[in-house]
């Protein structure tokens, strides 16, 4: 089995292919997805989909590239939160590399999850890209993944392209680390290096569908069946069975986000 930790078949590419989509997991053995939230006007079909499908779970947050959106409030965040299939705050995070200019505002609004996690006691799902140092930076100040209630694990740096520097603060404030599609890549030659690196047990996959598919699909549009050939890299690059990989990333998810099997 495996477990697409991340992907958004709310949206309308996807959404309009939905028994096609449901169907291409099954026939994989991808046996649950976790559809992430990335604005509160999103959220209700995000939901939607969770409370349709048993084996489908939402999250909900606001990503850090929504400019134009209404700005989450704790309270917000936590009153949303408290349905049963949301499983985590996100996505949420810092992203230098599509917004420029003064950010000061996203850097608030990741400060406003972490606090809704830490509270909740639901794990987060952070976005970083071209933001490291900040993003581990405000992760510490915040005490993300110092969980007040009933204490589950921290999070999980979602689509991971960083350094094994990021990746050890990360894992060191309790968060996993999560490859998609880009690790598959050909020119990820460092990617693949960070990722021989981190223990299985720290491990999570995921497409980020509808974008990023991975080799053999590069190219086209992704969706969560194709999270098997993460796995199947993975397996490669570390050198141990595919089955283990499968296993280990599955039982990783569970115990992440509190979800009984
Ligand atoms: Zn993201
Ligand atoms: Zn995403």
């Amino acid at each position: 089995m495996y477990i697409d930790s991340h992907c958004h078949i709310n949206f309308p590419e996807l959404a309009a292919r939905m028994p096609e989509v449901l169907a291409r997991m099954a026939e994989n053995h991808v046996t649950h997805a976790l559809c992430v939230s990335v604005d509160l006007p999103d959220f209700p079909q995000v939901l939607a989909l969770a409370e349709q499908y048993p084996h489908i779970y939402a999250s909900v947050g606001v990503h850090p590239d929504y400019e134009d959106t209404p700005e989450p409030s704790v309270e917000q965040l936590l009153a949303l939160s408290q349905h049963p299939k949301v499983i985590a705050i996100g996505e949420t995070g810092l992203d230098y590399f599509r917004l420029k200019g003064d950010l000061e505002w996203q850097r608030e609004r990741f400060r406003t999850h972490i606090r809704a996690s830490r509270t909740s006691g639901k794990p987060l799902i952070i976005h970083t890209r071209a933001a490291s140092l900040d993003t581990i930076r405000i992760m510490q100040e915040e005490g993300a993944g110092n969980l007040d209630g009933a204490g589950g694990a921290a999070g999980v740096m979602h689509c991971f392209t960083e350094s094994l520097e990021v990746a050890e603060a990360a894992m060191a404030m309790g968060f996993y680390i999560s490859f998609s599609g880009i690790v598959t890549f050909k020119s990820a030659r460092e990617l693949q290096a960070v990722a021989r690196l981190v223990p299985l047990e720290r491990i999570l996959i995921e497409t980020d569908s509808p974008y990023l598919a991975p080799v053999p699909h590069r190219g086209k549009m992704n969706e969560p069946g194709f999270v098997m050939h993460v796995a199947e890299y993975l397996a490669d690059l570390k050198g141990v069975p595919l089955a283990q990989v499968a296993q280990q990333t599955s039982d990783n998810f569970f115990n992440l986000f509190n979800v009984i099997r």
